[in-house]
């Protein structure tokens, strides 16, 4: 009984001088790994200009089938992206995509990245839909010139 309780507080008196392995989160958070890969973001080009020119591809490389674009057409009056296109709809279901960085790959332009932000919790259902109004980045943001795969920004 004495060598088991001795045994005990020996391993809780050896755990109080390490090093805790958990944080106080989200007060704290952890530098993630290079390639992590979370929340999409839409990007343009230094220009001001949508990089996304609604040609679908992302779309069709996902496996699971959680993106769906409309095309519009650009006008002259009324220019969203430099080509005949842009997307006038550009939707992502997150509950469904699994990071997979497909659409990423996929894609033409570099218009869609994922990106570091991993906060992607949400009481509604309905949350989870990413509309263009969440992905675009906006004119000026520093991660709108760096290329598709560059670590720069999360
Ligand atoms: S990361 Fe993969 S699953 Fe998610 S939207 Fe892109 S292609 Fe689809
Ligand atoms: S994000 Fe890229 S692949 Fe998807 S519709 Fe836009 S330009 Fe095409």
């Amino acid at each position: 009984m004495i060598t088991e309780l001795i045994e005990g507080l020996s391993i809780t008196f050896k755990h109080l001088f390490r090093r805790p392995v958990t944080i106080c989160y989200p007060e704290q958070t952890r530098k993630l790994p290079e390639r992590a890969r979370w929340r999409h973001v839409l990007r343009r080009w230094e220009n001001g200009l949508e990089r996304c020119i609604g040609c679908d591809l992302c779309a069709a490389n996902c496996p699971v089938q959680c993106i769906y674009v409309e095309a519009g057409e650009n006008t002259d009056e009324e220019r969203y992206s430099e080509g005949e296109r842009y997307a006038e709809v550009y939707e992502i279901n997150m509950l469904h995509c699994i990071y997979c960085g497909y659409c990423e790959e996929a894609c033409p332009t570099g218009a869609i990245v994922l990106r570091q932000d991993f906060r992607l919790a949400y009481d509604k259902r309905s949350r989870y839909i990413f509309g263009k109004d969440e992905l675009l980045l906006p004119i000026g943001h520093p991660a709108n010139p760096s290329l598709p795969h560059e670590f720069d920004v999360p």
